[in-house]
């Protein structure tokens, strides 16, 4: 299949320390190793220019593969990946950092985030600060948390003096996470949404279908707008071209306020992923 690629058509999102993100970019959770560096590059050749991974994910090797090989200039593309709460500590997240660029072939990363927040562990402060560290050594462009609470946010930014650039949190049309958004907005913290299709779920919903049918586009065309009317940062994920490069065909229509609004019923506060106040696999 080939693809006309759209990149430029990707608004931007300013974060707070300067550097630039696409608003819409590409999640690769759960796309074996052996696949990645295949779905990687069709996404690089849809127009996708920023992509999100993991330690954890198991994938950043591949992830890094398709990159180096695409020809696509370094600074056009913006490379995240993730601390493991495992890796938490000082010193551990400078060796994880240097393990995982390793695994990605890269020597300089545009995001790097704590993955969970893992209270009760007591050391995200710690990990911010190697962080930080790596930061002003000129390896890293912007450094952010993922799936912390208002709490958790309030802890770092107290500790440490420094607000991060992003939150990358469950969101999307049935956990709308007001609370948090507000708090991140007052904040200037940009917030970033994943699993923003509910993991496929919310696809066969009756107001989402309704409002697709309104539209004459997909179920995950109304929710990728949805995000990005809202000033979210969105990274959906496939491993079908199709899909792929559907979920990136977003910018040549728009949701009416009504058909935004139509969605906002469906904010039910349900989780699909686990409780960030809890969660701390790797540290059981
Ligand atoms: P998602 O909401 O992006 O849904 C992906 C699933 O939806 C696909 O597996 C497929 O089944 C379906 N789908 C996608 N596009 C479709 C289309 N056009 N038509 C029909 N079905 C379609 O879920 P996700 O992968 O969990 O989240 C996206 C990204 O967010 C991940 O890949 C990862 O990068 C990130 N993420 C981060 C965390 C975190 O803790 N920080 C947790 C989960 C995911």
């Amino acid at each position: 299949m080939t693809f006309r690629s759209q990149a430029s058509s990707v608004p931007t999102i300013v974060l707070n320390d300067g550097n630039v993100i696409p608003q819409l970019g590409f999640g690769v959770f759960q796309v074996p190793e052996d696949q990645v560096a295949g779905v990687v590059s069709t996404a690089l050749e849809v127009g996708y220019r920023s992509i999100d991974t993991a330690s954890i994910y198991g994938n950043e090797k591949g992830v890094g593969e398709a990159v180096r090989s695409s020809g696509i200039p370094r600074d056009d593309l913006f490379i995240t990946t993730k601390l493991w709460n495992a890796d938490q500590g000082y010193d551990s997240t400078l060796r994880a950092f240097d393990a995982s660029m390793e695994r990605l072939g890269l020597d300089y990363l545009d995001l790097y985030l704590i993955h969970w927040p893992v209270p009760s562990a007591n050391k995200f402060v710690d990990t911010f600060r190697a962080m930080q560290a790596l930061q002003a050594d000129g390896r890293i462009g912007s450094i952010g948390v993922s799936n912390f609470r208002v709490i958790d946010l309030e802890t770092l930014i107290d500790a440490t003096g420094v607000t991060p650039t992003v939150n990358q949190i469950e969101l999307h049309p049935t956990l709308a996470q007001r609370e948090l958004r507000q708090y991140q907005d007052n904040h200037a913290i940009a917030t970033e949404a994943w699993s923003p299709l509910g993991q496929g779920k919310l696809l066969d919903n009756p107001t989402i279908v309704g409002v697709a049918q309104q539209t004459g586009r997909t179920p995950a065309q109304v929710i990728i707008r949805w995000h990005l009317q809202q000033g979210i940062i969105v990274i959906p994920k496939s491993v079908t071209p199709s899909r792929i490069a559907e979920n990136f065909d977003v910018f040549d229509f728009e949701l009416t306020p009504a058909q935004m609004e139509a969605l906002s019923p469906l904010d039910k506060g349900d989780r699909i992923g686990p409780d960030p106040s809890v969660f701390k696999a790797g540290l059981d």
